[in-house]
């Protein structure tokens, strides 16, 4: 009962301590504390009962790419790798976009993430396809001992009451975002009604099928990008660089470029390795919104 309970409280505050912990298997998935997970994915084939319109499919592509943005720019190059520098507001209002990607808050995925490089595919990679594709892909986001924000590894974030606030309470921003959602799909409906769409079907699109997309592109880096694709650099791991994924995922299928270099801002290094975050990024630093960008080590292009 107390088990269930923490898993309940847990859906809400995600650092709400737990003394049964210790006695889990840090491998086993807590099946109640991943039900909404599991419900986002089943919300998609809600699809076949609210039908679809190119306003569906066009809030559901917007907010696929402006969330992948967060995702890419903010929580992997600013929050975990500090690639680049940017004012507390323009971080706080990339942290709150990241968070509607329902990835958790900010500091667990920085913290999971630095520690992915620090032991990338050996002993104590959270998440190397060494121990299986699917937990690297899925199985390690949804496992009791990778539940905890690993607070040790982000101290430079921890200074932030507005980051800790949004990593604490990340369930917060998604459940705000569902009834903002459905709201503009009524207010759409009343006010245009020849565009075709409603208050569930963006729900269903804009928040399901647009955050599922989301979560197995991202996904694809840790598993996928650590098996297909090509190596220019003989790093220390599996890492690999896939023009595919790169492209659906604004420039982080250049995997292998940024296991060589990844304080670099910039992840595709020749001039057709498409990089979207990185052109957005440096047109967000001529705007003088972020700054100082970290390049590669001279050289490393060619290894
Ligand atoms: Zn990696
Ligand atoms: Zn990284």
């Amino acid at each position: 009962m107390r088990a269930t309970t923490a898993s309940l409280v847990r859906w809400l505050d995600a650092w709400a301590e737990d003394p049964k912990d210790a006695e889990r298997d840090p491998r086993a998935i807590d099946w109640l504390r991943t039900l909404p997970f599991l419900a986002i994915h089943l919300g998609c084939l809600f699809a076949l009962v609210v039908g679809w319109s190119w306003t569906a499919l066009a809030v559901c592509a917007g907010f696929y790419a402006l969330r992948m943005f967060a995702i890419t720019a903010f929580y992997h190059r600013y929050f975990s790798h500090r690639s680049f520098q940017t004012s507390r507001f323009m971080q706080f209002l990339f942290a709150l976009l990241g968070s509607t990607a329902v990835q958790r808050g900010p500091l667990w995925w920085a913290a999971h993430h630095r520690a992915h490089h620090q032991h990338a595919d050996s002993e104590g990679d959270t998440h190397s396809p060494r121990e299986g594709f699917w937990w690297s892909h899925v199985g390690w986001v949804l496992a009791n001992g990778n539940f905890r924000t690993r607070m040790d590894l982000v101290p430079d974030l921890m200074r932030f009451p507005e980051l800790r606030f949004l990593d604490r309470f990340d369930s917060v921003i998604p459940l705000l975002l569902i009834p903002a959602l459905f709201a503009l799909g009524e207010l759409l409906h009343g006010l245009a009604p020849e565009l075709g769409t409603n208050g569930w079907q963006m729900v269903v699109y804009g928040f399901c099928i647009s955050t599922v997309l989301l979560y197995h592109l991202t996904f694809s880096i840790n598993s996928v990008a650590h098996r297909f694709g090509s190596r220019r650099f003989e790093t220390n791991d599996q890492s690999r660089n896939n023009a595919v994924l790169a492209l659906l995922t604004f420039g982080e299928g250049w995997h292998n470029n940024h296991h060589r270099s990844p304080a670099s801002t910039r992840q595709g290094l020749r001039w057709w390795e498409v990089d979207m975050s990185w052109y957005l990024l440096r047109t967000m630093g001529a705007l003088g919104l972020v700054w100082n960008f970290k390049s590669r080590p001279s050289r490393s292009v060619d290894g």
